[in-house]
């Protein structure tokens, strides 16, 4: 009723703020791919909730093993390892290269990535941390130091020795040829002549996404993360490679770093490996586990391997290969690909079109000849998509136009992604008129 709707609302308001506004939906329900608010409305997800849902939600084999853990084996002192964690770690590690073969099982991203670059510092024995300009690895101190999208400011300074290099935006990069040609090569050595300028000498780690997401869906030009492992060998520094979104299959491969052919030293996996039970890994090599425990390593937290979600991780690991839904990933993307570029060709205002396998992303821009930003497009149309049945969502960093980030569970179907794609086109024809 709407006194219950209005007392809801004011509830909410017990609810400390997140920085960015709430929606106004109030969903009560979610199912495989849909998602339904109070008033019955049925919503689809495009974002897989906060791109975890990967096998939709309500998965039916992983809701068996929640309830089984729940009866049987749910969470433990940290200090015991369970079958479950190792059988999530024998399974895991059969999927990567033989190198990465030693896992530590976390929360969240956040948490795996501040471990991964702990075990960097440890490892090299430096401390300075070098990471993407638009990139995002978390908000704790060490993970947000290596954040530069959103939430750096307010709190003084950040961890020393946190430095930037320009983000591989082909769509704006200052090294973009009038000719269409992109010299991110440039760019990048560019960008390390400045770091090497205010580095002490003491280089940790690259911290970098496959494809960085709340930057706006910007995928590494081809040759740029080998480029990167190159820079990272020759001063002595690991290459972390987070994999929170990308991972488990979405852009088509199990991993995004097959794609561009490196082996991280670190590899950290979080959102998709829980499929939206807060579930991550730090991933390394034995030498690396080696060392860091020598000099005294520790990381220790409530939930380290936790049997109930490492099951579910197991379960996660055994469906993707067993439905390959790398290949899925792949033929959907295709659909989802040509519906956008459809959809481009309609509306001007989509500026670029890019990401790979399911997940993508459009970036409107006022003139597709000058690429001004629209500031608040992408949001209006946006919020006409949630009004019609679509859940997806806008970012907008400085100097970028809203760009939407579609990244739907691996199990949607065609016919959803062509349902999605023409709820989108209404929102934009609606905006737009
Ligand atoms: N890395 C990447 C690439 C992410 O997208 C995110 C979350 N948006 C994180 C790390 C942080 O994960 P969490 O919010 O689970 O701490």
């Amino acid at each position: 009723t709407q006194e219950e709707t209005q007392a809801f609302w004011k509830s909410s308001q017990k609810l400390i703020r997140y920085g960015g506004s709430w929606s106004n939906v109030i969903v009560t329900k979610a199912k495989g791919t849909v998602m339904w608010d109070a008033s019955g409305r049925r919503i689809l997800d495009f974002t897989s909730g906060q791109m975890s849902s990967l096998l939709g939600h309500g998965h039916p084999e992983i809701c068996e093993v929640v309830d089984d853990g729940m009866q049987n084996l749910d969470h433990i002192f940290s200090a015991m390892i369970t079958k479950p964690v190792v059988e999530l770690a024998e399974r895991l590690t059969d999927m990567l290269p033989p190198q990465l073969n030693r896992c530590m099982f976390l929360s969240t991203g956040s948490e795996t990535n501040e471990c991964a670059l702990k075990m960097a510092k440890m490892y090299t024995g430096g401390y300075e941390v070098v990471s993407l300009s638009a990139s995002y690895h978390g908000m704790t101190h060490g993970s947000g130091a290596a954040t530069f999208s959103v939430g750096r400011k307010g709190y003084g300074p950040q961890l020393p020795g946190n430095f930037t290099l320009p983000v591989p935006y082909a769509y704006r990069s200052r090294f973009r040829h009038p000719d269409g040609s992109y010299d991110w090569k440039s760019e990048l050595d560019y960008g390390w002549s400045l770091i090497d300028c205010q580095s002490t000498g003491a280089l940790a780690c690259v911290i970098i996404e496959p494809i960085v997401s709340t930057g706006g869906i910007i995928t590494l030009p081809e040759g740029y993360l080998k480029e990167m492992k190159k820079h990272c060998e020759k001063r002595g520094m690991l290459l972390i490679v987070d994999e929170a979104q990308t991972g488990m299959g979405r852009t088509g491969d199990m991993f995004a770093f097959k794609h561009e052919g490196v082996i991280p030293d670190i590899l950290t996996l979080s959102k998709t490996l829980g499929a939206g039970l807060p579930l991550g890994a730090t991933i390394c090599s034995e030498e690396i586990e080696r060392v860091c425990n020598e000099r005294g390593f520790f990381y220790y937290t409530t939930h380290l391997n936790d049997p109930l979600v490492c099951a579910v991780g197991a379960k996660v690991c055994e469906i993707v290969e067993r439905d390959d839904f790398p290949a899925q990933a792949r033929r959907k993307g295709e659909v989802l690909k040509e519906g956008l570029l459809n959809l481009q060709e309609k509306y001007p205002c989509i500026g670029d079109v890019r990401g790979r396998g399911l997940m993508m992303g459009i970036e409107i821009v006022l003139d597709p000849e000058t690429k001004e930003p629209a500031d608040s497009l992408g949001t209006a149309i946006s919020a006409r998509a949630m009004e019609t049945g679509l859940s997806c969502n806008v970012v907008q960093l400085k100097g970028m136009g809203g760009t939407f980030r579609i990244a739907p569970p691996l199990t949607i179907s065609e016919d959803e992604i062509r349902e999605g794609v023409d709820i989108l086109d209404k929102a934009f024809a609606y905006v737009l008129e």
